[in-house]
């Protein structure tokens, strides 16, 4: 006869449910503890930007995505890959398509379905839910809870999923309170940091006024050797949007490094310098904004012209300087905009502090998944594809432990 073991995961977010799937479909008795009323709070949120699943390019490709990480994420994304999570997701009744992008989406690009079906499954199973369950850390080999009266409360686990997710948006739950506790416990951490965010950039009040919440249409942003096409927007902080998002890790790095970063915006990125320079009327006594009005730029080129390069420069450029301008506009980030925005994390658990089932090298018994752990990637479907792959991980390393006699 089976012996069955208890596992506590905590966190009911896709890793956490995954995890728990996973271990209770082998017969394990499961409990999720979350410190929220209800699980799922983020997947909901990115079920309202159509729920991008993950990505359907090659496989190769696709772990070249995570940055530092690749090599380290390959394996489990290679065992639990694209395909399956598809196949996982139309299982509990919610067809996947692959959007012109190439971006996989379910068929009604929403959560709740999902989350519904998934819920019920893991209740098929038998999970439990314990909600209003904050962790607060270990005593010994039991974990310490606080619930809703503040009371605390001991459980004892044969073995523990951590899924605490990162630090983005914290009223859904992941404040990333959890570093302080696995610090102490020894445990290494990458410091906690935005990622896939908006950044500061030092805007006049005149933009601010008349042009903050303003989207730039097909353009491109450069910064190194990394650009990306898309839209962004102005905000009165500075810039957010994907073309921005996808660069945010080298962006952040430099301006950790160099105190800021120059980000090069480029509102013509179908055309040459040479082209748009041809398109561009003779200026003669025009004023830059009639000017450029003339040549099909709206009012914010003219505004951004002046804002992002001097004057002197400007007052006699001809058409050819002008087009080199239009397509390599220096924005000067000073910082990223707060992690609470963030769609993101970057940093979590090292590599170092854990072995290949993600098991904690300072605590034998617990794992760790998800965003929690030290790795990055852009959007397009890499964030949740890596939460998933790592849950289906640790939660096949938590059996070999817990059954290992
Ligand atoms: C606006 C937005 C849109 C997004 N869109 C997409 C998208 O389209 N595609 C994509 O791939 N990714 C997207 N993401 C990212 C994706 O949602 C996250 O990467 C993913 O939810 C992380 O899953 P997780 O289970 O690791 O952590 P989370 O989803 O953050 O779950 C962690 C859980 O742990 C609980 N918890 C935290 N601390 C404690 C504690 N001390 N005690 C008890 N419980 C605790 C929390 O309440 C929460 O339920 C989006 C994110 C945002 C913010």
């Amino acid at each position: 006869m089976k012996n069955i073991k208890n596992i506590a995961i905590i966190g009911g977010g896709p890793s956490g449910l995954m995890g728990a799937e996973i271990i209770a479909s082998a017969g394990h008795r499961v409990t999720i503890y979350d410190a929220m009323p209800t699980v799922g709070r983020k997947f909901l949120l990115a079920g309202r930007g159509g729920l991008n699943l993950t990505h359907s390019e090659p496989l190769d490709k696709f772990t070249a995505r995570y940055f530092e990480s690749s090599n380290w994420l390959k394996p489990y994304i290679g065992d639990f890959n694209p395909q399956k999570l598809r196949k996982w997701c139309e299982e509990l009744g919610e067809e996947t398509f692959i959007g012109t992008s190439g971006r996989v989406f379910p068929r009604n690009m929403k959560a709740s379905p999902l989350l519904r079906a998934w819920l019920k499954r893991l209740d098929n199973l038998g999970v439990n839910f314990c909600l209003r369950h904050s962790w607060q850390g270990f005593d010994g080999e039991d974990l310490i809870f606080s619930d809703a009266q503040e009371k605390t409360i001991k459980v004892k686990a044969d073995a523990t999923l951590l899924a605490l997710g990162g630090a983005s948006w914290p009223h859904l739950g992941s404040d990333g309170s959890w570093v302080g506790i696995l610090s102490k416990c020894g445990v290494k951490i990458s410091e906690l940091r935005p990622s896939n965010c908006g950044f500061v950039a030092n805007w006049s009040q005149y933009l601010i006024n008349k042009f903050a919440g303003t989207p730039l249409k097909s353009i491109a942003l450069r910064h190194q050797d990394f650009s990306q096409k898309g839209e962004i927007i102005l905000t009165k902080q500075g810039i957010e949007g994907g073309p921005v998002y996808a660069l945010s890790s080298s962006l952040r790095e430099a301006i950790k490094r160099d105190g800021k970063a120059v980000l090069y915006l480029d509102l013509r990125p179908e055309m040459s310098v040479a082209k748009l320079a041809q398109k561009l009327q003779d200026r003669s006594k025009k004023s830059l904004s009639n000017y450029l009005r003339k040549s099909g730029f709206n009012e914010v080129a003219s505004v951004l012209l002046n804002e992002l390069i001097p004057q002197n420069q400007l007052s006699n450029a001809d058409s050819k300087m002008l087009a080199n301008y239009l397509k390599n506009l220096p924005i000067t980030l000073t910082s990223t905009t707060q992690i609470a925005r963030a769609i993101s994390t970057a940093g979590g658990v090292t590599r170092e502090s854990v072995d290949e089932n993600f098991m904690l090298k300072a605590k034998s018994g617990v794992f760790v998944a998800g965003e929690m752990l030290d790795w990055e990637a852009p959007t397009g479907g890499y964030l949740l594809q890596g939460c998933f792959s790592t849950a289906v991980a640790s939660a096949k390393g938590i059996l070999s432990f817990v059954e290992r006699e």
